[in-house]
C-alpha cells in the first residue's frame, strides 16, 4: 500500500567534527521517503526551486518513490544549515532560507487523494490541516511537528493532533506541548486529545510507544560512530509508517515491530551525511540489524 508524505525538500549545509556537507539533499519528505521506500511505494508532495537537480535523488525513483507531486517553482530551493556540537545530540541552526518553501500551499494531486497511509512531516500546522482536508478517507494519519510550531501555533497543532492517529514527538517537544516534566503523564495528556498512539523519540536513548492502555519501549541501536544525526526523526518515521503500510495491520506486534524497524533505519541514516548510507543499504542489512535488536533486548 503506498504512503503519502507532505514535507520539506531541502538542500542542507551540515557541519560537525567529521566534516562539512554543502547543499546536500535533505528535508523531512526526502529523509522519510528514503526510509519508507524499503517497505512501501511512496508518493511525495513538496516544492523545490528551479535550481534543484533531480539527478541527486535519482535513487528514489528506483525505489518506487513517485516524485510527481514535487512542484517546481521559480526561485531557489529551501536551504537549511545545522552545526553540531562536540556532543552530537546538540546542534544549532545556522540559517533557514525558506525561499520557495515560504509560499508552499500543498495541493494534493488527484491521484494521491485516496491515500490510505499519510505522513504529515514537519511543516506549518495550518498547512497540515489543509492537507488533511484534501484526503478522502485515510486509514492512518501520522503526524510530526516541532518546537517552533508548538510555541507559535499551539492551538492549531492541537487541532492537527485531534485529527491524527499517531503522533511522533521527541521528549523535549512532549514536555513543551504539555508543560508537564514527566514524559509518561505528559504522553497520557496528549493521548487524551484523541490520537490512538504517541511515539516519544529519545535520541540515543531509544523510543517509547504509548497507547491508552499499552506501553512499549526500544533502545536505539548501539552505534560507536554517529556521523550526522540530521533526519534521524524523519527516517525513523519512514521506517515506522512504511512498515505499517506494507503489513496493512495495526495489531500490537506489528506496531512494536514498526517502532523497531523505524529505529533500525534511523540508526543507519545517522552513520553518514545526507542519505549516503540509505542509498547503499539493502533489505538484508536491515533485517540483520532488526535481529540484532531482538537479541539485545531479550531477557531470557
Ligand atoms: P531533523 O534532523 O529530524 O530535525 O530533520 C532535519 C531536516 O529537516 C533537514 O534536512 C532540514 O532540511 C529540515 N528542516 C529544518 N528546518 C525545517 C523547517 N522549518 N521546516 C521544514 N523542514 C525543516
Amino acid at each position: 500500500m503506498s504512503v503519502l508524505v507532505v514535507g520539506s525538500v531541502a538542500l542542507d549545509t551540515i557541519e560537525n567534527q567529521f566534516g562539512k556537507a554543502d547543499d546536500s539533499p535533505g528535508g523531512s519528505a526526502l529523509y522519510f521517503s528514503s526510509a519508507a521506500s524499503f517497505f512501501s511505494p511512496v508518493n511525495v508532495v513538496g516544492v523545490v526551486g528551479t535550481d534543484f537537480d533531480f539527478k541527486i535523488i535519482n535513487f528514489l525513483k528506483n525505489r518506487d518513490v513517485d516524485l510527481n507531486g514535487i512542484y517546481i517553482e521559480e526561485g531557489k530551493t529551501f536551504r537549511w544549515g545545522g552545526k553540531y556540537h562536540l556532543d552530537i545530540n546538540k546542534r544549532d541552526t545556522t540559517f533557514t532560507d525558506l525561499n520557495v518553501f515560504q509560499n508552499f500551499k500543498p495541493t494534493i494531486p488527484k491521484a494521491y487523494q485516496n491515500s490510505k497511509y499519510v505522513f504529515l512531516a514537519n511543516i506549518d500546522p495550518e498547512l497540515q490541516l489543509k492537507v488533511l482536508d484534501q484526503i478522502n478517507d485515510p486509514n492512518l494519519v501520522v503526524l510530526d511537528t516541532m518546537n517552533f510550531w508548538i510555541s507559535s501555533k499551539k492551538a492549531i497543532v492541537e487541532e492537527v493532533i485531534k485529527r491524527s492517529d499517531i503522533i511522533i514527538l521527541n521528549d523535549e517537544e512532549t514536555r513543551e506541548f504539555t508543560g508537564n516534566p514527566n514524559l509518561l503523564s505528559a504522553g497520557k495528556e496528549i493521548l487524551s486529545l484523541g490520537p490512538k498512539y504517541l511515539i516519544i523519540k529519545k535520541g540515543e536513548h531509544g523510543a517509547v510507544l504509548l497507547g491508552e492502555n499499552s506501553f512499549f519501549t526500544t533502545p536505539a541501536f548501539p552505534l560507536e560512530l554517529v556521523k550526522d544525526p540530521t533526519g534521524a526523526g524523519d527516517s525513523f518515521a519512514g521506517g515506522f509508517v512504511g512498515y505499517l503500510a506494507r503489513e496493512k495491520n495495526m495489531d500490537k506486534t506489528t506496531l512494536r515491530k514498526a517502532v523497531v524497524y523505524g529505529s533500525v533505519i534511523a540508526s543507519f541514516n545517522v552513520e553518514d551525511f545526507s542519505f549516503n548510507k540509505l542509498i547503499l543499504l539493502t533489505e538484508n542489512d536491515i533485517q540483520k540489524r532488526f535481529e540484532k535488536m531482538r537479541e539485545i533486548t531479550q531477557i531470557e
